[in-house]
């Protein structure tokens, strides 16, 4: 099942370019937005898995949002992957690698324009986003999961001279300017995927392939990592999880690659689709 989120309404998809609206087709039963349904996320599924079509809704990519427009909570989770934690000058984690946040207000849909900080050194980081479709803490081990409601692609922009300014790394504040967070295109549930723990993922900067790995390379793999964050917190439906990028971000090259004015990167994961930012000068 593939789940957009347009213009605040929940849309399930029959193709690309078509769906039906959920709340229409569920009498108002469900939704009218993606966060009403990750509160009912199971009941959901169980009328998803009997709803039929009633009428297309035309996809407008311009009109979409992220498939979890207001997450309560966003975690971020850096060196998940050891290419990225090598290039990055740091060992590879043998717990639970570093988390963050990305503010709230920074998430935007799929396809954008993003203004660079000025003064900033803005890079890319393609990430599997994982949404959460169920209220969780100390889940068992090999349940993780159980509690996730389904994937996404993710950027997880960055401004590395706020990042990491001062005594200690400021992550949520580099990586959360405004549009520093799309996710989309839409919810795709694992179930959709060829191999959920298993998706190829990749990044162009005007063109040029600036990332590609598989998330089967990530250190915590998803299933570990919702384990390991509901150790602690309580994670709720709707909430994100950006997963950690593989190697190749801008920083970390020689000489460093930024984004420039002008600039367009994709980032995409096998089986869910692609995500466009355009750049300007901010
Ligand atoms: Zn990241």
């Amino acid at each position: 099942m593939r789940l957009a989120n347009l213009d605040g309404r929940a849309v399930m998809l029959t193709s690309d370019a078509t769906g039906f609206d959920v709340h229409t087709a569920s009498d108002g039963a469900f939704g009218p937005g993606l966060p009403e349904i990750y509160a009912d996320w199971a009941a959901f599924t169980a009328w998803a898995a009997t709803a039929t079509a009633s009428g297309d809704v035309a996809i407008d990519r311009s009109r979409l949002g992220s498939p979890s427009p207001r997450p309560s909570q966003v975690f971020a989770i850096g060196l998940n992957y050891s290419d990225h934690a090598a290039e990055s000058g740091f060992e590879r984690p043998d717990e639970l690698p570093p988390v963050f946040t990305k503010w709230q207000s920074s998430i935007t849909g799929p396809d954008t324009t993003v203004a660079l900080p000025p003064g900033g050194d803005t890079d890319w980081e393609v990430e599997l986003v994982v949404v959460i479709g169920a209220r969780a803490h100390r889940l068992a081990a090999g349940t993780g999961w159980d509690a996730v409601a389904g994937l996404a692609v993710g950027q997880d922009l960055s401004e590395r001279v706020t990042q990491l300014r001062g005594p200690a790394p400021q992550f949520g504040l580099g990586k959360s300017f405004p549009g520093f967070a799309p996710i989309g295109p839409w919810l795709v549930t694992p179930d959709e995927v060829a191999d959920r723990d298993d998706l190829e993922l990749w990044a162009t900067l005007d063109g040029d392939e600036v990332q590609r790995g598989r998330t089967r390379q990530l250190i915590y793999p998803v299933a570990k990592l919702v384990e390991g964050l509901s150790a602690v917190v309580t994670l709720q439906p709707g909430d994100v999880i950006f997963t950690g990028t593989p190697a190749g971000v801008g920083f970390a090259r020689k000489p460093p690659r930024l984004i420039q004015p002008g600039e367009v990167l994709v980032s995409g994961i096998e089986g869910i689709g692609t995500i466009t930012q355009r750049f300007v000068a901010g």
